[in-house]
């Protein structure tokens, strides 16, 4: 059996109206997340950001791993910070149920992949902070994060530190990645270690720190470069190998 990949979703409205109604509220995952997991053989689900606890072990019961996505920010009370006024529009539920089902996948050890927000899901969850604005707060010396070209191209590097799961999946000290974030790693949370940082100090990649879980948060969005470089592919081959591995418990 091919394991099975849970890939987070958000909610968004639609703007299309019929009748001049507004058609409602979507739940909504990138086509890319979905097709890179079954591109790494894995059979992927969508999640819909159900808040209700009791929905979180159920859910999760089905699933070999767990693929956080990418999305808006999360709310700064999750780490203790009032806003800013540069800080970008948050959704709740989806805070809510990111961090329950994070926590729980955690919990019961299975692989977790987080990307972009997913990253960010996984620190705060851990109890690290972010940078609600780089520009605002880390200011002139800060690379370009907010690319306005399309995913697939790479806007600057990432550095890799040491030996890592990333390092021994990329198999190269460093390479070129997409940009898409204005929030970044502050604290990193004691559990978590920087496994890669663009060179203008950023953190741009988190790892379980002693390395005896699968989990692993990427800022950069792998799931658009996977023509960009066999290393982007590979994140996603590694975390459904991994999940694979794990898949006997499911069947238990
Ligand atoms: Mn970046």
């Amino acid at each position: 059996m091919p394991p099975v990949i849970g890939v987070s979703a958000t909610l968004k409205d639609d703007t299309e109206t019929v009748a001049e109604r507004p058609l409602g509220r979507f739940v909504r995952a990138d086509l890319d997340y979905v097709q890179s997991v079954v591109e790494a053989g894995g059979v992927p689900v969508v999640l819909p950001p159900v808040v209700e606890p009791e929905y979180v072990d159920p859910l999760l019961g089905g699933l070999d791993g767990l693929l956080l996505s990418g999305g808006s920010d999360l709310d700064p009370s999750h780490y203790g910070e009032e806003p800013l006024p540069e800080m970008g529009p948050t959704l709740p539920e989806r805070d809510a149920f990111e961090l329950a089902l994070a926590g729980r996948a955690l919990e019961v050890g299975l692989p977790v992949l987080g990307i972009c927000r997913g990253l960010q899901v996984l620190n705060v969850l851990l109890g690290g902070s972010l940078y609600q604005d780089l520009k605002t707060q880390l200011g002139e010396g800060v690379l370009e994060h907010r690319q306005k070209t399309p995913k697939c191209q790479p806007v600057h590097e990432v550095e890799l530190a040491g030996e890592s799961l990333l390092g021994g999946i990329a198999g190269k000290d460093r390479f070129a990645v997409n940009s898409y974030h204005h929030q970044a790693v502050k604290e990193v949370a004691g559990d978590l270690r920087v496994s890669a940082r663009s060179p203008d100090g950023v953190v741009e990649a988190l790892e379980w720190r002693d390395g005896s879980r699968w989990v692993l948060g990427i800022q950069w969005h792998a799931e658009a470069m996977r023509e960009a470089g066999p290393e982007q592919r590979r994140l996603f081959s590694a975390f459904v190998e991994a999940a694979g591995r794990g898949s006997g418990r499911r069947a238990a």
